[in-house]
């Protein structure tokens, strides 16, 4: 969607409101603009921004909250290394920089009236999360609404007492499925592409939504592929190294595209050709 305010390249500083320790190295954190300041711009499913923990660093992070309600930015945060790893210690009342939101996000317009599907692997659930809450405010305006998330064990789980929520409802089909588990898992055991068959959807006439590591991506793809779905209905979100995110430094180059300016949500047409070249 064209939007008027073109976001700052400088860090806004914003509060955190809250934190939520979601699994042993991932938490949620909901930001809002420091007391007097503008509120930010609004986003799209898909965007991200650059989140800057003060004298660390710079790390992009998707937008994990509901699209109408931008005042309140939602990310959600593993710690990876130094950057990440300074964001998840943030607590409320502290205060973070934020600038965005940058790239191109989900083309929700093409599902309009179609059947939506969405895979996520492991951290893939945050970007795709502002669809649901999209789709689930629409709700007459799509089809069914079939989600698959997979993670490596119940602990690594994300929003689990939102996806119960997701789960009791009748106008979706959430299944969750994990790699291994104890005896204490009364869920599915399995990686998500096991998942692909049981979804039900008309393939000439759905959209599918993919976010996760990017095996889980291919794999993915390749059976919704077999499964009918035209590669341009298909849509990737190619979270890569990301150093600017306005399409100066180059780090996110891959083939043709710049993720942060062209992606990172791209259609798999435009991927596919690329993944098969180790060094991309
Ligand atoms: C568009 C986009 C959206 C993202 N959304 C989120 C999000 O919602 N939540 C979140 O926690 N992270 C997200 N990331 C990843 C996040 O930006 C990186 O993990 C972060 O920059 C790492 O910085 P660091 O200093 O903490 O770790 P570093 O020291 O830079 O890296 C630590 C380790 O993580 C690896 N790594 C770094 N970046 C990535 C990456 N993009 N993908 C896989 N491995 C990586 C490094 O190779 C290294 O092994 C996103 C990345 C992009 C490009």
């Amino acid at each position: 969607m064209p939007r008027e305010e073109e976001p700052s390249p400088r860090p806004s500083p914003f509060r955190v409101l809250s934190r939520v320790q979601e699994t042993p190295d991932t938490v949620t954190l909901t930001v809002t603009p420091q007391d007097g300041a503008a509120p930010p711009p609004s986003f799209d499913p898909g965007q991200f921004n650059m989140l800057y923990a003060f004298g660390v660093g710079e790390a992009a992070i998707s937008i994990a909250g509901d699209p109408t309600a931008p005042e309140r930015l939602v990310h959600t945060v593993r710690s990876a290394g130094a950057i990440t790893q300074a964001l998840s210690s943030l607590k409320p009342g502290d205060t973070v920089g934020v600038r965005g939101p940058y790239g191109k996000g989900w083309p929700l317009p093409l599902a309009r009236g179609k059947d939506v599907i969405l895979v996520a692997g492991g951290l893939g659930l945050p970007p795709l999360r502002p669809i649901l809450y999209h789709v689930l405010s629409h709700r007459d305006e799509y089809g069914r609404l079939e989600v698959a998330y997979g993670s490596r064990t119940p602990e690594d789980l994300v929003y689990y007492p939102e996806i119960q929520q997701w789960r009791s409802r009748k106008d979706l089909r959430f299944q969750v499925t994990v790699d291994t588990a104890g005896m204490d898992w009364y869920g599915d055991v399995g990686i998500v592409t096991q998942r692909l068959n049981d979804m039900r959807f008309r393939p000439s006439e759905s959209v599918a939504y993919l976010c996760g590591p990017e095996v889980m991506l291919r794999a993915t793809a390749k059976g919704l592929t077999e499964r009918g779905i035209p590669p341009d209905r298909i849509f990737v979100s190619m979270e890569r190294n990301m150093k600017c995110g306005i399409a100066q430094c180059g780090h996110c180059q891959f083939g043709p595209y710049l993720l942060c300016r062209d992606g990172p949500v791209l259609p798999l047409s435009a991927v596919a050709p690329y993944w098969s070249i180790r060094e991309i």
